[in-house]
This record gives C-alpha cells, sequence and structure tokens, in this order.
C-alpha cells in the first residue's frame, strides 16, 4: 500500500533522512523505533506529506504522491495522524471534533458523518463523553478522541506519532488497547513509539532508525531476541 524509494530530507544542510526504503503492506503493522533525532518523525510527516521530501518516491497505492502535489488533500485523507500532542479543536467538543472534518472534507451530512463518529467514538471507549470539551478530558481520553476522529475519516492507512508518550503512566494502556484492537481488526498502521513492549507484542515487523538511516528492520522476534545490528544491539540495551 505504501513503497517508500531512496527517500531523502534535508533540514538546510542537514540530511536527517537519507536513502530511505521501505513499503507496508495492506493490513501490516509496522512499528518505528529509534532514538530522539533518528529522523521517525519526520519520516511520518514525510509520508503524509506534512514535510516535503528532498528527494525519492513515495508509491501510496499506485501513485507517486510526490509528482502529484496537487492532490495533497486527497492523499492526506486517506492517511489518519495521530500525534503525540493530540491536536484536538479546543472550541469543539468531543462529536464536533469527530464530524468538522469529515463534512468539510469528505462532504459527508451530518446525519452521516454523526454515525459515523459514534461509531468510532464507541470503538475508543469515548460515546460517554460526546458533549464534553477537549479541556474538560484527561490525557488518555483526549488521545481516544483523536483516534476516533482520524477513524472516521475511513484512511486506508494510519499513523500514529508516540501517541501515549504525553500521557500519564495510568492512562497509557487504555490508549494502547484502543490500538492493539485496531491492529487485530487488520487495520494498516504505522506507528512510531518508545512502548518496545507494545512493539513487540503488536507489530508484525519493525524498523529501527538511526541517523536518518533504517539501521534494520525485521520481524519484532529479530529485532528484540537476535539484532544483528550492533547499533541496534545498543539501543536496546539502553532503552529495555
Ligand atoms: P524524537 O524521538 O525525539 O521524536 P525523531 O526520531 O522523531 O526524534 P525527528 O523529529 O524526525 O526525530 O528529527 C530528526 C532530526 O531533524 C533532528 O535532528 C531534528 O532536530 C531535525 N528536525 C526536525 N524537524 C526539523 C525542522 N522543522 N527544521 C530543522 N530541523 C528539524
Ligand atoms: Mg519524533
Amino acid at each position: 500500500i505504501i513503497d517508500i524509494q531512496h527517500l531523502s530530507k534535508f533540514f538546510g544542510e542537514r540530511e536527517v533522512l537519507k536513502d530511505i526504503n521501505f513499503s507496508v503492506n495492506k493490513g501490516e503493522v509496522v512499528s518505528i523505533i529509534g532514538s530522539s533525532g533518528s529522523g521517525k518523525s519526520t519520516l511520518l510527516r514525510c509520508i503524509n506529506l506534512l514535510e516535503k521530501p528532498s528527494g525519492g518516491k513515495i508509491i501510496f497505492e499506485g501513485t507517486n504522491i510526490l509528482e502529484d502535489m496537487k492532490d495533497v488533500n486527497q492523499h492526506r485523507t486517506k492517511m489518519g495522524m495521530v500525534f503525540q500532542s493530540f491536536n484536538l479543536f479546543n472550541n469543539l467538543d468531543v462529536l464536533g471534533n469527530c464530524i468538522v472534518g469529515q463534512m468539510k472534507v469528505l462532504k459527508r451530512s451530518k446525519e452521516e458523518a454523526t454515525v459515523k463518529a459514534l461509531k468510532y467514538l464507541k470503538l475508543v471507549g469515548m460515546d460517554q463523553f460526546i458533549h464534553a470539551k477537549p479541556k474538560q478530558l484527561s490525557g488518555g481520553q483526549k488521545q481516544r478522541v483523536a483516534i476516533a476522529r482520524a477513524l472516521s475519516m475511513d484512511p486506508d492507512v494510519m499513523l500514529f506519532d508516540e501517541p501515549t508518550s504525553a500521557l500519564d503512566p495510568e492512562m497509557v494502556g487504555d490508549v494502547l488497547d484502543v490500538m492493539k484492537n485496531l491492529a487485530d481488526s487488520g487495520l494498516t498502521m504505522i506507528i512510531v513509539t518508545h512502548e518496545m513492549d507494545f512493539a513487540r507484542d503488536v507489530s508484525d515487523r519493525v524498523v529501527f532508525m538511526d541517523q536518518g538511516v533504517i539501521a534494520e528492520e525485521g520481524p519484532p522476534e529479530q529485532i528484540f531476541n537476535n539484532p544483528k545490528q550492533e547499533r541496534t544491539k545498543a539501543f536496546l540495551r539502553r532503552t529495555l
């Protein structure tokens, strides 16, 4: 569903992504791990064109989305993104957050958008809070709303950038449970995470990034139990 070829990204003189090649199949769950500054967020932001890559190709559902920048919005609606910092609209209530994009971007009627939003709010366990404003919610609740909002757009892929790293420890489990259920349901997901147990548990494949390159990738058993690269071993020694 996504095929990334020779992707590079410069910020000024600094090359923060160097010749990235990897692909994600439909229904696959891929976790991206690596040290701070290794380029994980930049890679995700390039995939949904929040950053403009400096070179290479991103083939998404058969089209190189970098050649076809006119359709940025169309591509982006097919990729749901969940950030560390929730990014909810604070002036809208929970339901409003989950229907506004559907109505504006997908031109759904309010009724249709509401049905869809309620379905996903229920899935993430937030259907009791539809009239709450974001500021009345805990971090974990906000993040679950953000996930429901993204799912309401019927994306073909969900991208998660450290969705639990801004949460109090007692909230992390709820959000990870929701993500585990999504993974089990067959959704295609790319997840940047520091939660190594979660990555080991839900991923079909783990990508380890180091200093702007993919240093190693493979099934979780290989990456966590039997890493081939010295720098993967060093990273895991520091984090596990
Ligand atoms: P973390 O685990 O801390 O989130 P990361 O792996 O997500 O790290 P990135 O945020 O992708 O890392 O950053 C990769 C490098 O690119 C870093 O050195 C960062 O300083 C640099 N960088 C990121 N965004 C920008 C920007 N907008 N302008 C300039 N440099 C940037
Ligand atoms: Mg990051």
